[in-house]
């Protein structure tokens, strides 16, 4: 499989929790069926996305661009959680592309949810 954007080699991620493929070109990373939402809530997740962010930085820009399995343009989406993040997604297979850097960051921003919930949790049972 080929980049959406920059058209380099895509390489599978060995993990058998999520089916997900790094472009050796631009760091992008293409996640089948949503895995994604699986993907970051694993505590390893962060360490997928480890790479060098400026080197990829131009290819944020670069949005108009084909599901790299249907062939189909992809829809630009932001993530609901994090707005900041733009992403694009196939409608047809449920494939997400991340920018080098922006899976990092959403595996941040959950894991930071994850410690307020935890902190609200402890107050209410303190308030009760
Ligand atoms: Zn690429
Ligand atoms: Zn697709």
């Amino acid at each position: 499989m080929h980049c959406p954007k920059c058209a380099s080699q895509m390489n599978k991620i060995d993990d058998f929790r999520f089916s997900a493929e790094k472009c050796s070109g631009c760091n992008g990373i293409w996640f089948r069926d949503s895995s994604h939402e699986i993907a970051k809530s694993l505590a390893a997740a962060k360490s997928i996305d480890e790479s060098n962010t400026n080197a990829a930085a131009a290819y944020n820009l670069v949005r108009d661009i084909d599901c790299p399995e249907c062939k189909k343009p992809m829809l630009k989406m932001v993530d609901r959680t994090q707005q900041h993040i733009e992403l694009e997604s196939c409608h047809y297979c449920d494939g997400v592309f991340f920018d080098a850097g922006e899976f990092a960051d959403l595996t941040e921003f959950t894991l930071l949810e994850r410690v307020k919930k935890a902190i609200n949790a402890f107050k209410s049972n303190i308030n009760a």
